[in-house]
């Protein structure tokens, strides 16, 4: 059993470096055709040469609704059609609750869960009337279970698990099938400020013992976008080397 996604176009928002990155080069590696986005045209447009094949790179904020509407209609143009979204571009703006300004907390909800949302609504038109579709959205666990000092994203991510469910619920007439990851740790960017001791002591809560890849989210990623996951909508897949059981 292999994972094909050949003929398919797939657009994945933040993928020009980490989660995102690693998810475009699994979709390229099985076939499709992606759509590499970033804020920034040239880094988009470096990261979709390294992801390679046909991938090309598309510049988009997902806190501005406007311009994500134009994406989705951009990537719909050069591509024919998109078969798979992955909402996957995400920032913390991290403090404690107290201490936590509107700006912070406006900033994460719209990128992580507005972005989601204008995403969904863009292209669930094309997705209806081609009676198929797979959605994506890249949660956390601390959407699950809370975390100290992300009130802000721990809700962001919460949202975009009942709008998963929400839109799933929604579209499953349709053939559009509505997922979400939820990744523990990952070695990316987004981790790389976390001290020696704050890595130890995390570690301490993992079965595995340390923190997951990029190459960790994109397999179960590709798996949910493929033929193979075809009778599975409104779940969330954890992917944390067992830190929540
Ligand atoms: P990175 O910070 O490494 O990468 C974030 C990506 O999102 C970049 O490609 C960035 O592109 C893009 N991005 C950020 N803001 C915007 C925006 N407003 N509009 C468009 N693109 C944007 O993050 P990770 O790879 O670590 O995280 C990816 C996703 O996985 C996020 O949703 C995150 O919340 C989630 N996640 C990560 C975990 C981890 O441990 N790393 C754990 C659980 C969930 P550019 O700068 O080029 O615009």
């Amino acid at each position: 059993m292999k994972i094909d996604l050949s003929g398919k176009n797939a657009l994945i928002t933040g993928s020009t470096r980490g989660i995102g990155r690693a998810i475009a080069e699994a979709f390229a590696e099985s076939g499709a055709r992606v759509a590499v986005v970033g804020r920034d045209q040239q880094r988009a447009d470096e990261a979709a040469s390294a992801v390679g094949r046909d991938a090309k790179g598309f510049a988009a904020d997902v806190t501005d609704t406007a311009a994500v509407a134009k994406l989705i209609d951009d990537v719909e143009k050069a591509f024919g059609s998109i078969d798979i979204l992955v909402n996957n571009a995400g920032i913390t703006r991290d403090n404690l609750v107290m201490r936590l300004k509107d700006e912070d907390w406006d900033a994460v909800l719209n990128a992580n869960l507005r972005g989601a949302f204008a995403a969904i609504r863009a292209v669930s038109r094309g997705m209806m009337k081609k009676r198929s579709g797979r959605i994506i959205n890249i949660a956390s666990i601390v959407g699950m279970i809370g975390n100290k000092g992300q009130a802000n994203y721990s809700a962001s991510k919460a949202g975009l698990i009942a709008l998963t469910k929400s839109v799933a619920k929604e579209l499953g007439s349709r053939n559009i099938l509505v997922n979400a990851v939820a990744p523990g740790f990952i070695e990316t960017e987004m981790t790389a400020s976390m001290t020696p001791e704050a890595r130890e002591a995390l570690g301490k809560q993992i079965a595995l013992e340390r923190l997951g890849s990029a190459q960790d989210v994109a397999a179960i990623v590709a798996f949910l976008a493929s033929d193979l996951a075809s009778y599975i909508t409104g779940q969330v897949f954890v992917v944390d080397g067992g830190m929540v059981m």
